[in-house]
């Protein structure tokens, strides 16, 4: 790689949302670019005015600072730069790189028509290029409209690709493609090398559905006498079914994971494993930091990578878990009050409390949203059984009653509402009750959250206070009581 830092670009058409696949080139740019102490540029590609979108181009802005991607220098709008981009096609013209053609749509449609059906693909016959001065000149001083089309030379045009290597293909393949229309507005691959070159662009990292695109932009640069940057090809992100991501396998856009509860190291964590890896055996949540400190073209994969959501919650879960218990609060605390189990002033005076039960809960889930209807129990007073719960735990409500009554009258008795003292106690008093300790910690599961699974029943006991587990041992007695005298 080149000594002087490395200029790399996310340059993303505004015509709809930020894909999950344009996130991604933009964090390996990103990535590489904080690696190498180079710049992360980004260009809006705003050119087709019909499709391009002010809406569009603040959810890529929106969608790249969630994901805590921050460009350097003024963002760059392609449209704004016309005059250049018709500059460098005039200089092309200068300098016999490239030649007017006057074909109209209709008669090129007829001879691709003609091409196809002697069964063969259509490939300019360069019959302008064959114009005399004169009659070039005649044509344009009569107003005569004209693209201007790029003479490929022979040859061939190869690359290292940092993904996939030395790829090469035969100008032969490679038509004489239009550089600027008869409006006098570029097409893709002309305004992308101006661009490129304008903004000193030494790495061009983008997805492999633009390989095709990069020899006309070799020749371009070639013909320019620009220096060439050096490219590299991401495989394509494919859904669970090995299809192409699509609107079919769920959520694309990065704005909908952020509004499903994705954090965004998280999502940055998924996207960084989707095309790359450190290599040899890691850990697969890393930081930001980490990834900026592993991150090389060295670990580029070849082969096209899986976005599976499943992957995503779980890396979600990961980084909520190691998530500032604070962060996590500060997340949780306005959906509790929006679902009206408590109000934002209860839970600040209550902090530790609200921080202690957001501990056990948290690595329990996922999602951030997942974590409110764990937490509706601790806010309520009454406790909604689950019979299932009930069904696969109570099966001896006669013998259960009793052991409750014992257990309730243990926990009034203990000297401090401690953790380690109420499991020292109950445990005695299943041995002393000749039970084992399941057969009493289960039931007593159900009765405190009307549940078969909760975190530890000690903290639960310890965030639900002793007036509150009291009195929901005392109801599963009732009800126990309700229980007996049905059968
Ligand atoms: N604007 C192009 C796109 O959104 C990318 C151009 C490039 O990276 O060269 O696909």
């Amino acid at each position: 790689m080149s000594a002087s830092p490395l200029r790399l670009r996310f340059a993303p058409s505004p015509t709809g949302y930020l894909h999950v696949g344009g996130a991604r080139t933009a964090l390996f740019n990103w990535l590489l670019a904080r690696k190498t102490g180079g710049k992360f540029l980004l260009r809006i590609e705003d050119t087709d005015k019909a499709r391009s979108t002010d809406e569009s181009t603040r959810a890529i802005f929106d969608g790249l600072n969630w994901l805590g991607l921050d460009w350097d220098e003024d963002v760059v709008f392609q449209g704004a730069n016309l005059e250049r981009h018709r500059a460098d096609a005039q200089r092309l013209l200068t300098t016999g790189k490239a030649y007017r053609c006057f074909c109209t749509a209709d008669e090129l449609q007829v001879r691709r028509a003609a091409a196809e059906a002697a069964g063969g693909a259509f490939v300019y016959d360069r019959r302008c290029d064959h114009l005399a001065k004169d009659e070039i000149d005649r044509r344009v001083a009569a107003g005569m409209p004209f693209v201007v089309r790029f003479r490929v030379p022979a040859g061939d045009t190869s690359w290292d690709d940092l993904v996939h290597e030395r790829i090469t293909f035969p100008n032969k393949d490679i038509d004489d493609f239009v550089i600027l229309r008869s409006d006098g507005t570029p097409i893709y691959n002309h305004a992308v090398v101006s661009d490129d070159i304008a903004m000193g662009i030494t790495l061009v990292m983008r997805g492999d559905d633009h390989i095709s695109n990069t020899p006309k932009q070799i020749l371009l640069y070639e013909a320019l006498g620009a220096a060439l940057p050096r490219f590299g090809h991401l495989p394509m992100i494919h859904g669970t079914d090995g299809k192409k991501l699509s609107k079919r396998h769920g959520a694309t856009a990065v704005g909908d994971y952020q509004h499903l509860g994705i954090l965004p190291q998280a999502m940055v964590n998924f996207l960084a494993l989707l095309g790359w890896s450190p290599g040899g055996e890691f850990e697969e949540v890393m930081t930001m930091e980490q990834l900026i400190a592993s991150f090389s073209t060295d670990g580029l994969l070849r082969k096209a990578s899986v976005f599976d959501p499943k992957k995503l919650e779980w890396m979600n879960g990961q980084h909520l878990a190691r998530l500032p218990i604070a962060e996590v609060a500060a997340r949780v605390t306005p959906l509790v009050v929006a679902a009206g189990y408590s109000t934002a002033e209860h839970l600040e005076k209550n902090a530790a409390w609200w921080h202690t039960l957001l501990e056990l809960l948290r690595v329990r889930a996922r999602l951030i949203d997942e974590i409110v209807p764990m937490a509706e129990t601790y806010f309520r007073d009454a406790v909604t059984y689950d019979p299932d719960a009930v069904a696969k735990q109570w099966k001896d409500p006669a013998a259960l009653q009793p052991l409750l009554a014992a257990t309730r009258e243990t926990l009034q008795g203990l000297s401090a509402w401690d953790p380690a003292l109420m499991e020292s106690e109950l445990r005695a008093l299943a041995e002393q009750k000749g039970v084992g300790t399941g057969k009493l910690f289960q039931p007593l599961r159900v009765a405190l959250t009307g549940l078969s699974t909760s975190p530890g029943l000690f903290d639960v006991m310890l965030v639900l206070g002793k007036d509150r587990t009291l009195a929901r041992i005392s109801a599963a007695e009732s009800k126990l009581a309700t229980m007996v005298a049905g059968t």
